[in-house]
């Protein structure tokens, strides 16, 4: 797996890159977001989940999502964060989780 980081949206919060377990995750000239080592990265999406402005997309594997597939986050309010999943024609779910009820699932 890997993750995309859209530049436009990043507003340098530094969050992804303190969370990333790997050390993945660093700031480039313009203080935004960039990864390292792409193929490093093995999806535990505490990135995607740490960005509160939807700026991090994560490639889905062909079993989950087929090529082209991809899943960011929304925040809703700070009890639900909506998870969207975009499969490679473009279809999109999005699933809301109560962040208090994560563990659950
Ligand atoms: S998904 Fe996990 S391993 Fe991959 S870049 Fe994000 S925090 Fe690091
Ligand atoms: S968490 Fe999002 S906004 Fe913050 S530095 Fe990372 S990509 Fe940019």
């Amino acid at each position: 797996m890997s993750i995309k980081i859209d530049k436009n949206k990043c507003i340098s919060c530094g969050k992804c890159a303190n969370i990333c377990p790997g050390n993945l995750i660093c700031v480039d000239e313009n203080r935004k977001a960039c990864i390292k080592y792409p193929k490093d990265c093995w999806g535990c999406t505490a990135c995607l989940k740490e960005c509160h402005v939807s700026a991090i997309n994560m490639y889905l594997g062909e079993d989950i999502g087929g090529k082209g597939g991809y899943l960011f986050t929304s925040e809703e309010n700070k009890d639900y964060l909506n998870w969207h999943i975009v499969d490679k024609n473009g279809k999109e779910q999005v699933i809301k989780i109560n962040r208090k009820e994560s563990n659950k699932y």
